[in-house]
């Protein structure tokens, strides 16, 4: 499969890694819109958005949550981030890996 985010997961394009452990890679978004602009995938092709989060592939997005509060918390930023994730071409998706973008370091409207 041709999926952007599964070479940089595999490390066959270079990323800017924030986290990674056996399931789960953070980098730095390479157009951040926010002081800090992490994006968190799965490392495993699971999904290729959200609409496809089901009951089997549900315990990475739990564990994905859960990286995500720690980052925050360790990196300072518990008390102001937003998460979001685009889903489908007409909502602004590009990438069709499931991931979560994390943004934080400004006031949001
Ligand atoms: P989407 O538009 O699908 O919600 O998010 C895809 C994100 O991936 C965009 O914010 C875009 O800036 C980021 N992106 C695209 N190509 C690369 C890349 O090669 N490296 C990194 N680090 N981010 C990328
Ligand atoms: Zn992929």
């Amino acid at each position: 499969m041709d999926c952007l985010f599964c070479a940089i997961a595999a490390g066959e394009i270079p990323s800017s890694k924030v986290y990674e452990d056996e399931t789960v890679l953070v980098f730095k978004d390479i157009a951040p819109v926010a002081p800090i602009h992490y994006l968190v995938i799965p490392k495993e092709h699971v999904a290729s958005s959200a609409a496809e989060i089901s009951e089997t592939n549900a315990p990475i997005v739990a564990h994905i949550f859960t990286v995500i509060a720690q980052i925050a918390a360790k990196e300072g930023f518990a008390d102001g981030f937003r998460v979001l994730t685009n889903c489908g071409a007409s909502a602004g998706q590009t990438v069709n890996h499931l991931h979560f973008h994390v943004l934080a370091g400004k006031e949001f409207e």
